[in-house]
């Protein structure tokens, strides 16, 4: 292997006073900075790199604790832009020591002769935007002022560390260590009692190490994280051979996954599986000794579902009893306060062992906080430890502590990006923020950085940052801004994505919970590497969404919007739709279509447990017709909820909607029965309309026989089901019953008219299209009857009808009409409640454990059936349990 130069070395380009001109300034010689330096001039652009710190490295050149490794495995943690780079240089470890990944990147720096426009030793003070000249102006501690048309800020996620929050460190009188700041020459530590605060990733990667050789050591812990075996060794034959057998492929399945790193998608949910398969798989994950296998491979619903993730999180727990053997000290080392995952979990060798060893004692400060550092030692609350050493692995102040340490940086008009980010980061993709005209970021807060295998995303970055400017360059432009409106959607859409996982019930460093006095929320991008590139290549192909491109002579290009309106888990399940590129439903035939929708739902996850599934038959308005009932676990009897299925009048059974009735019947305590009722076109209007009501009538007189309560039934329906859940409640108010206490109709088919606005606007793309909708009203209705209200309720009477919710979904060509439907009941005298789903579309709250941005929606509409039955609010489902270990 070729021994890399580290050497630390005074730059020769920084002894002027005067002023350095340059097309791009870099700040940081990371993983980033380098890349970008070497992107940047092979583009054309003259480029000068500004580094605080006496070399290249970074993370790597700062980080030199003991332990001190990377926690993704090195061949994924690596570049993989030059393919001759990737096979000149081998890793000699499955997790590489800080040396190592040191030495790689002084490779890099020699091959591609990055030095040569490097500044070491240099700090950038302040950046201010020069309007007049188009430029910014760049102010250092050391040297010439740079001045530059693109400002690239590579400054780190994790470089700013976390100052401590303890009095008294100055009146110290032992030694003082910070692991983000870690002596070259390295610190000997044999013989001395030694202190650590903070268990932290880098914290639990030294403990170990300085166990071995310190006399005594004390660790302080103010909350316990989830510590997994890395299991370090050679690079695994099994990841290598698939590296080295198909390197393209092996990268770009890593550029298109959700952490950049080429597992494949989970779609098995916890449930599906039995108690022994989960322990199997967990124990599987636990001697990989990978972190993005145990947190992506175990079941689909780990990252996502609380109950999912209690599963793995007990199990982790267990192995924390099982190796260490005070239980006092486990239980404290025990994580409870936060999902699995929700923390960045570490990689430890021996972590958890080093607590039974005679020289290593854990003090917990959630019972005894630390009240000073005093001259000999720490004092907690309870007592004193005397210490020779403190070592502080106290974290960073991440994301956007590095970057804020640039003070000022003003923008147009003299903004301070201080100023705008006081309520906490805002930036569009991550990677800009408006206000801010050629300010970017690499791996900035917005993008999902510290989520996701930073080697990939970093180069994504790059990539996509160099090909804009020298797009803009090459169209003569010379600024590029985000928009106000395409920063907030991207706002919105980061809620929307953080909503998906479990990261929004951590207090961690990603929110900024770690830092007293910094804004909350969750900074990276939660939503994952694929999913993100894609989004940065569709505002390219869209010609530069939500950005204003500005040059010489006023030209100005300004294309806004907002990226993305669709919920995150919506716009995956329309691109995989779109990819399989299905001819349109309504080509296929009622039967070709039916078999297509029966093939369909196979795919889906399988509905969750409920107390019973049965089958029977009921009696329509002309004969018998199948029902399946779904009935809770909890003792009867139960209210009961008659359910009509969607599918146009045409498609689907009692069990299409299985997922979403199990669903239902799990949060309302109730009994579904959903309803098998007559399609067209063997059976057309009013078949469907009047089996609806029969049904009811029939639910009704056997009530009790099915298992339910006395008194009024609840009715309820997706899409055409809708439809004839309303229609029912039209017919049993004037038939003289069955009595219906309310009823919740979701994306209903309410009227004949197909020129309201949503029809219009989302005729197409959206999975059920204007097209497929006039083949179901032609397969069901001849025109001439269209306006009757068994099929077109919005033309009946509406006084007098049950309590309704309606549900209705942004992309829907039906929105409109279930909207128009719910206000004239309202107009009426009818109770109503309206859920107007952003970001949905029709199919997204029947497509359950798939669209779980839609887990919310289906609360509330649970909550409504039950408010209707006169009942308190949603009922919590018992998390399935997992049985004890085998000892
Ligand atoms: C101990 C540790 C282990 C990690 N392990 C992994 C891992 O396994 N996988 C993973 O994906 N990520 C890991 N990370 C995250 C790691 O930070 C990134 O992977 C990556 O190294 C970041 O590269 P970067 O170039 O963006 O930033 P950095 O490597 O942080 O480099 C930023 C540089 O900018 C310089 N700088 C900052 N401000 C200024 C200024 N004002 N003026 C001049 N210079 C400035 C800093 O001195 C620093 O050298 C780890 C982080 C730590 C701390």
């Amino acid at each position: 292997m070729p021994e890399a130069m580290v050497a630390s070395r005074a730059s020769e380009s920084a002894s002027s006073a005067s002023t350095q001109q340059v097309d791009a300034a870099v700040v940081g010689a990371g993983f980033a900075g380098l890349y970008l330096l070497h992107r940047l001039r092979k583009a054309g652009f003259s480029a000068v790199l500004l580094e605080e710190a006496g070399d290249v490295g970074g993370t790597w050149y700062w980080n030199r604790y003991p332990g001190a490794r990377c926690d993704i495995q090195t061949i994924d943690y690596s570049y993989s832009f030059d393919p001759e780079l990737e096979t000149a240089w081998k890793w000699s470890e499955k997790y590489a020591t800080q040396p190592e990944i040191l030495r790689y990147l002084g490779f890099v720096a020699d091959r591609y002769d990055l030095r040569r426009d490097i500044r070491f030793g240099t700090k950038v003070t302040s950046a201010n935007w020069d309007q007049a000249a188009q430029r910014w102006q760049i102010a250092t501690d050391n040297g010439a002022k740079v001045s530059c048309r693109y400002y690239i800020m590579a400054t780190g996620c994790l470089s700013a560390p976390k100052p401590p929050e303890i009095d008294g460190v100055k009146e110290f009188r032992g030694e003082v260590y910070f692991t983000g700041r870690w002596p070259h020459d390295g610190v000997k530590l044999a013989g001395k009692r030694v202190a650590v605060i903070g268990t932290g990733s880098s914290g639990i990667q030294a403990i170990p190490l300085i166990a071995q050789e310190a006399a005594q050591l004390t660790v302080f812990q103010r909350t316990p994280n989830f510590a997994l075996p890395a299991h370090n060794g050679p690079p695994p034959a099994d990841r290598l051979a698939a590296l080295e057998g198909d390197r393209a492929a092996y990268r770009a399945q890593a550029r298109q996954s959700l952490a950049g790193v080429p597992w494949p998608q989970n779609t098995v949910v916890s449930w599906q599986l039995s108690d022994a398969e989960r322990r199997e798989r967990f124990e599987t994950a636990w001697a990989a000794g990978d972190l993005v296998y145990i947190l992506t491979q175990l079941w689909a619903d780990q990252g996502v579902d609380v109950d999912g993730n209690k599963i793995v999180a007990d199990l982790i727990r267990e192995k924390i009893r099982g190796i260490v053997k005070d239980p006092e000290t486990a239980a404290a080392l025990t994580p409870h306060d936060h999902p699995f995952g929700a923390k960045r979990p570490c990689l430890d060798t021996n972590y958890y062992a080093t607590y039974n060893r005679p020289n290593v004692a854990l003090v917990n400060l959630r019972k005894e906080p630390i009240k000073a550092i005093t001259a000999t030692g720490i004092a907690t609350d309870k007592r004193s430890f005397d210490v020779d050493v403190i070592v502080f692995a106290t974290g960073f102040d991440a994301m956007t502590g590095a970057i804020l340490a640039v003070h000022p940086i003003t923008g147009r008009d003299g903004k301070a990006l201080s100023d705008v980010w006081a309520q906490g980061p805002q930036t569009y993709l991550g990677l800009t923020v408006a206000g801010f005209p050629n300010l970017f970021m690499i791996t900035g807060p917005g993008s999902p950085s510290v989520l996701s295998n930073m080697a990939v995303s970093i180069e994504q970055h790059v990539d996509w940052v160099v090909d804009r400017i020298a797009a803009l360059r090459d169209a003569g432009f010379t600024t590029m801004e985000a928009t106000d409106t395409a920063q907030a959607g991207w706002a919105k859409h980061m809620a929307d994505c953080a909503s998906l996982t479990l990261h929004r019930l951590a207090n961690t460093w990603y929110t900024g919970a770690n830092v007293p006095g910094k804004a909350q929320g969750v900074m990276p991008y939660t939503g994952g590497v694929g999913p993100y590139r894609s989004i940065c290549d569709e505002v390219v192909g869209r010609g530069m969404l939500g950005f204003r491109l500005t040059g010489p002579d006023a030209a100005e290009q300004c294309n806004d919007g907002e990226v993305v309106r669709l919920q995150p888990d919506v716009r995956l399940v329309l691109g995989l739709l779109a990819s399989l590129n299905l001819p349109p439903i309504e080509s296929m035939g009622a039967q070709g279509a039916r078999d297509f929708v029966n093939e369909f739902n196979k795919g889906r996850p399988f509905g969750r447990p409920v107390g019973e599934v049965g089958d029977g038959v009921l009696l329509g308005a002309e004969g018998p017709l199948p029902y399946k009932l779904y009935r809770p676990a909890t003792p009867g009897p139960h209210r009961i909820v008659v359910y009509f299925h969607g599918g146009g009048w045409v498609l689907g059974d009692q069990q299409s909607d299985d997922p979403f009735c199990r669903d239902i019947c799990r949060r309302t305590d109730m009994i579904i029965v959903s309803v098998g009722y007559r399609h067209a076109p063997e059976h057309r209007f009013p078949a469907a309309a009047e089996d609806g009501y029969a049904a009811t009538r029939w639910i009704a007189e056997h009530a009790a026989e099915l298992g339910g309560k006395p008194g009024p039934l609840l009715v309820a329906g997706w899409s055409a089901g809708g439809n004839i859940a309303a229609v029912t409640c039209q017919l049993a108010r004037d038939r003289g019953g069955p009595e219906i206490a309310g009823q919740l109709l979701i994306c209903p088919v309410t009227d004949c008219t197909f020129d309201r606005p949503s029809y219009i606007d989302n005729a197409a793309n959206y999975f059920l299209t204007r097209g497929l909708m006039f083949w179901f009203w032609d397969l069901y209705c001849s025109p001439a009857d269209r306006t009757d209200p068994r099929v077109s309720p919005l033309r009946g009477k509406l006084a007098g009808l049950p309590a309704a919710f309606v549900t209705t979904c942004e992309f829907d060509p039906l929105r409109d009409e279930g909207i128009a439907y719910a206000e004239a009941m309202a107009a009426a005298g009818v109770p109503v409640e309206q859920l107007k789903a952003r970001g949905h579309f029709h199919s997204s709250f029947t497509m359950v454990d798939v669209v779980i941005t839609g887990v919310a929606g289906r609360i509330q509409m649970a909550d409504a059936l039950r408010r209707f039955a006169g009942l308190p609010p949603e009922v919590k489902p018992a998390p399935p349990k997992l049985e004890a270990a085998a000892s």
